[in-house]
């Protein structure tokens, strides 16, 4: 597992975190052997009208019963979700290949999602400013692809697209194989 944050693609994926608890090393006090299941975090998904949905699952480090944990909770997110807002990847991937291929505007009004307009922009903007941490992540994946720049109105961003695709070639969610690969927040 890796050292940043944890995320799990599917109920198998999060069936093998739990029976791996007792041998992993705690992320805060590197304690084996104290880690226990502690619930889950719920949020409301993108969907119309929206609905509740699991967006993590809790892991505590035990300090009861005499357990040398540190008493800290370790959150292991659905890799799925994009962090603040009730928004999945697949939403946003749909945004951001929307505005890099043609306006802002027409992407924000084509997302299926009962956010706000004000909240999408946001995104937008979450994006544009992560640019260069993502290129970074991504270019310790594969180098970036070679070939003509893109015709769109955001050349520079639409080959960030590019490269997630490329070093995730996941063609419906290479945001959260990215978020669950990498061990970071896409956004
Ligand atoms: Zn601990």
């Amino acid at each position: 597992m890796n050292t940043g944050h944890w995320f799990y693609r599917s109920e198998a994926e999060w069936a093998a975190v739990v029976e791996r608890l007792k041998l992993t090393p705690c992320p805060h006090c590197r304690a084996v052997g104290t880690l226990v299941r502690h619930g889950a975090l719920v949020g409301f998904d993108d969907a119309r009208p929206p609905r509740r949905t699991l967006r993590a699952r809790r892991v505590f480090c035990s300090d009861r019963h005499r357990r040398p944990g540190c008493g800290r909770t370790v959150s292991v997110w659905r890799a799925d979700v994009i962090r603040r807002v009730g928004l999945t990847t697949r939403t946003v991937w749909g945004l951001l290949r929307r505005a890099v291929a043609v306006t802002l505007a027409a992407a924000v009004r084509g997302t299926p999602t009962h956010r706000s307009e004000r909240t999408l922009r946001r995104l937008w903007r979450r994006f544009d400013h992560s640019q260069s941490r993502l290129r970074t992540a991504l270019c310790a994946q594969c180098p970036p692809p070679t070939g003509p720049p893109d015709p769109g109105p955001r050349p520079a961003l639409a080959q960030v697209l590019a490269h997630l695709v490329a070093a995730f070639p996941d063609p419906v969610d290479p945001l959260a194989a990215y978020q669950s690969a990498t061990g970071t927040f896409a956004l």
